[in-house]
C-alpha cells in the first residue's frame, strides 16, 4: 500500500490553513484533494488568489499577505497586491464586505523588518476584530532567497506578540510555523492566552525539518496542553511527506490527530466563534 492509498483508505479529513499559490493551481488542488483535504487558507498574490477563487472540490478560505517589501510577495517576488507595501485600509475594508478576504495573512513583519507589534499594523488589526477574521503571523525564520531586504530574524521572536496581544486581546491570532526555532517562546505565550492558535507547516516537512526535530516539538505542544489549539499545514510542501511526519509520531492518539487535521481550524476559522 502507497501511503498515498493508505491516507485514501483512511479517508483522513485534512483542513491546510497554510498554503500559498503555484504557477498550476489545478496540480496543486488535485494533489491536495487527493490527500484528503477538502478546505485550505490560502495567500498568494492578489491576482493570483483570483485563480483559486473557481475550484468546488476544496472549499478555500481567501488570505491576505502584507506587508510586502518593494511590493512584493517574498521568494515568488511577484506583486503582492497594486505594487504598493501596504494595502490601503480602505480597500481592505471593501474587500472583507465583497467576502473576499476571509482572514489576513500570512503577515510578513518578519520579512518586513518589524515586530508583529508594530503599531503600523494596528489599523488592520482593528479591521480583523471589527470583523471576527483571523490573523496568521509568520513566525521562526526564512527560507534561502525570499528577496526582501530587511528581513531580521530576531522579529520572528512570538514573545514580540506580547504588546499586540494585550492591546487587542480578543483577537483570534495564530502563530504560524509554531515558532520554529523559538516553539518554547510559542509555546510559552499559547498558556498565556488561551485565543491564541498555531499551525505546524515548515516544522512537519522532513525535507526542511529532521523528524527528530518534529518529534520533539510536537511532544513540547502536547505536553505543555496545547492538544486543541494546534492546526495542520504544508505551506506547499510535500502534502504526503507532512502526513507521514504525522503519521509517525505514535504518542498521538487517533483523536490528537483529527484535532490536527481539522477540529481545531474548524473551531478557529468558524465565523460563528466569538472570542
Ligand atoms: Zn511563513
Amino acid at each position: 500500500m502507497t501511503l498515498l492509498d493508505r491516507f485514501e483508505a483512511s479517508a483522513q479529513k485534512i483542513f491546510d490553513v497554510h498554503l500559498h499559490g503555484t504557477e498550476n493551481p489545478s496540480a496543486q488542488v488535485l494533489a491536495l484533494q487527493k490527500a484528503g483535504v477538502y478546505k485550505a487558507a490560502i495567500s498568494t498574490s492578489w491576482s493570483l488568489q483570483n485563480s483559486y477563487r473557481d475550484f468546488s472540490n476544496i472549499n478555500f478560505l481567501h488570505g491576505l499577505m502584507f506587508p510586502c517589501a518593494n511590493g512584493k510577495v517574498p521568494y515568488s517576488l511577484q506583486t503582492c497586491f497594486t505594487g504598493e507595501e501596504w494595502p490601503s485600509v480602505s480597500w481592505v475594508e471593501q474587500q472583507i464586505k465583497k467576502k473576499r478576504i476571509d482572514y489576513f495573512g500570512e503577515i510578513l513583519n518578519q520579512y518586513y523588518g518589524i515586530s508583529p507589534s508594530d503599531s503600523l499594523l494596528f489599523p488592520y488589526y482593528t479591521l480583523a476584530l471589527k470583523y471576527n477574521l483571523p490573523v496568521g503571523i509568520h513566525t521562526g525564520g526564512a527560507g534561502p532567497d525570499h528577496g526582501s531586504p530587511n528581513f531580521r530574524m530576531e522579529m520572528g521572536n512570538p514573545l514580540l506578540l506580547k504588546p499586540l496581544l494585550s492591546r487587542f486581546p480578543k483577537l483570534k491570532v495564530w502563530i504560524m510555523h509554531s515558532g520554529d526555532q523559538y516553539y518554547q517562546e510559542t509555546i510559552s505565550i499559547m498558556q498565556e492566552n488561551e485565543l491564541v492558535y498555531t499551525d505546524i507547516s515548515v516544522i512537519s516537512n522532513p525535507d526542511i525539518v529532521p523528524a527528530e526535530r518534529f518529534s520533539t516539538i510536537m511532544k513540547a505542544f502536547l505536553d505543555a496542553g496545547l492538544e486543541d489549539r494546534i492546526m495542520f499545514g504544508t505551506d506547499n510542501g510535500d502534502i504526503l511527506k507532512v502526513l507521514n511526519a504525522v503519521e509517525s509520531l505514535d504518542f498521538l492518539s487517533n483523536a490528537q490527530k483529527r484535532k490536527l487535521y481539522y477540529q481545531n481550524a474548524e473551531r478557529f476559522f468558524s465565523k460563528s466563534e466569538k472570542h
